[in-house]
């Protein structure tokens, strides 16, 4: 039996194919097939066409062993994949009598008729396996040809994912090449790219040529730079044990720039330190506009610990709603150090809260001055023990500049958390 080790991954349906809407169910199939070892060759999107889809996955079995596809097994025309996959692969179609009464029971317990479309639904190729989908009416298929695997699967990523699981814990496993590729995702924030590659360059060399190599890839997005680790070996829990090393080289050789070494965002980060402190956090906020305050509330639960926060846009509101001295403003403009920490200082106060965060800066296009430029930020962070406060130039456009703010404010409280 051929071992099923490369694959390539197949979105079909033409929505994908316009500006609006991506193929992410191939970053979850990806995931779960590295877990198994299996290496991804290529992936392709194709619009809901018959010739497009015959021509894609003939190309795909000549390239690799298992092409997973997603999308197009609905009852409606547009739906093609089983017609066109069964056609390539030589397999004639029948209808599985069992499942159209599984189908038409789907039906039958919201109090409905099958539709007669939805028995194409039932039309399957014969030798094939039906993979079972509990959350919706498309059952998916486990074709094989000539040693080779083409998995079908619906398209809605809650009806894929359960099933792709499944395949996981079963056949995929089963089939696979008896690797596990593990990763994990570093997260550093306060230094470039460049910087960060300096600092652990120097692992690479040792963990090429370690019993089990490590990979790594250095990607810098906004506010902070992330290193991918990866490691493979037949045995998952000695590739864990391997990037579980890797991680603490990196951890020692970055420091406190390490914000997660877990793929966790830096406000999930955030929110745990709080908990753990028992601390709850008010912000105050300008030219970020309630961006911090929006993060710090993406995170299930923050309610433990966010108290409260304000938008105070003009001078006055800071005056009025956080006590900030005009005549401070006057003297040293809005964006500077001491209104910064007044704010935080201010917003402490009036929400009882342990810490509290001033933001205020210029996020451009207009507004700036050679002293103040486009992109001045000052940060304050107070805490039961310090106030802290720093003025930050960030580079790039109105959006740039406040998810840039965004990340610093919340990497102070983070770094004054983590302090011994
Ligand atoms: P059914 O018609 O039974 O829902 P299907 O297999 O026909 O299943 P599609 O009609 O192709 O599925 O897709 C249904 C929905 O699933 C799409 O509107 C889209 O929201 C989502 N979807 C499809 N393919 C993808 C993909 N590759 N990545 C993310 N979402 C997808
Ligand atoms: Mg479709």
């Amino acid at each position: 039996m051929t071992r099923l080790s490369r694959a390539a991954i197949l979105a079909v349906g033409s929505e994908m194919l316009t500006p609006s809407r991506l193929d992410t169910n191939s970053l979850f199939v990806t995931e779960q097939l590295n877990r198994l070892g299996i290496e991804v060759a290529l992936k392709m999107v194709v619009g809901d066409d018959r010739d497009e889809l015959a021509r894609a996955v003939t190309m795909m079995l000549s390239r690799v062993e298992l092409v997973v596809c997603t999308g197009g097994l609905g009852p409606t025309d547009d739906d093609v994949t089983r017609e066109v996959v069964a056609e390539v692969l030589g397999l004639t179609l029948a209808e599985d009598a069992a499942m159209t009464e599984r189908i038409r029971s789907r039906f039958s317990n919201r109090g409905l008729p099958m539709p007669e479309i939805n028995r194409r639904q039932a039309m399957v190729p014969v030798g094939a396996t039906v993979i079972e989908n509990a959350h919706g009416s498309a059952p998916g298929l486990w074709l094989e040809r000539a040693g080779r695997v083409v998995v079908l699967l619906p398209g809605p990523p809650r009806e894929l994912q359960p099933m792709l699981r499944g395949l996981s814990e079963g056949p995929l496993r089963d089939r696979g090449p008896g690797l596990s590729i593990v990763r994990r995702v570093i997260r550093i924030t306060g230094r470039s790219e460049s910087h960060t590659e300096e600092a652990v360059r120097g692992l690479y060399a040792d963990w090429a040529v370690a019993p089990i190599p490590i990979a790594a890839t250095i990607l810098a997005s906004l506010g902070q730079v992330e290193l991918q680790l990866s490691a493979r070996a037949t045995d998952a829990g000695a590739a864990e044990a391997a990037l579980a090393a890797a991680t603490a080289d990196v951890s020692a050789a970055i420091g406190a720039d390490v914000y997660s070494t877990d793929g966790r965002p830096l406000e999930e980060v955030v929110g745990r330190l709080l908990v753990e402190q028992g601390l709850t956090v008010a912000v105050a906020e300008s030219c970020t506009g309630g961006l911090t305050t929006s993060r710090l509330t993406d995170v299930p639960g923050s309610s433990r610990y966010v108290a409260q926060a304000v938008v105070t846009y003009s001078n006055e509101s800071k005056t009025s709603l956080l006590g900030v001295p005009a005549a401070m403003i006057e003297e040293h403009g809005a964006v500077s150090e001491p209104v910064a920490r007044a704010m935080a200082q201010g917003m402490r106060d009036r929400a009882g809260s342990e810490v509290a965060i001033g933001v205020t800066g210029i996020a451009g296009p207009d507004g700036g001055s050679p002293a103040k430029p486009v992109g001045t930020v000052a940060i304050a962070v107070v805490t039961p023990h310090v106030i802290r406060s720093r003025v930050f130039r960030f580079t790039g456009g109105r959006d740039m500049v406040k998810f840039q703010a965004s990340q610093a404010a919340l990497d102070m409280v983070r770094r004054l958390l983590q302090e011994p």
